[in-house]
């Protein structure tokens, strides 16, 4: 079985062959475009259409481009959530930042999160300290 990502609202498929497939546009912006992003957790090459260039340090608003509904989180500022499911069938909840050249992406099953990134430590006020690291404080 494959690892699926899964839109938080319609749960439509987001991964086609080896991208996730997001519609993107600038806060305050109407213009709009795809990004293709890598399915691999860790891994933030993107790839958008010659005319949609993402520029480093903006927020986007990421949407759905099945239900058009918004991605970006309502409880934690700056990130983006969507729906994995792993090879086992599991479901978990993935966080990414919205501000495109912010490299975290925290992937959250329950009270367990897995960070993900350079820039991980951006957002840590968000979520718990993960049981693993407890023992380290
Ligand atoms: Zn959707």
């Amino acid at each position: 079985m494959a690892v699926e990502y899964l839109c938080k609202s319609c749960r439509g498929h987001l991964k086609v062959k080896t991208s996730i497939v997001l519609s993107a546009s600038k806060v305050n912006s109407s213009k709009r475009g795809l990004i293709f992003l890598n399915p691999e957790i860790g891994n933030y090459t993107t790839t958008t259409h010659p005319s949609f260039k993402i520029e480093e340090g903006v927020e986007y608003i990421y949407t759905c481009p099945i239900c058009h509904s918004q991605l970006n989180s309502a409880k934690y500022n700056h990130l983006v959530r969507i729906i994995m499911i792993d090879d086992e069938g599991k479901e978990f909840n993935i966080y990414f930042s919205g501000i495109a050249g912010e490299k975290c992406t925290y992937k959250i099953r329950g009270t367990r999160v897995e960070k993900k990134g350079p820039d991980s430590d951006l957002y840590d006020k968000y979520f718990d300290v993960p049981e693993e690291d407890r023992k380290y404080l």
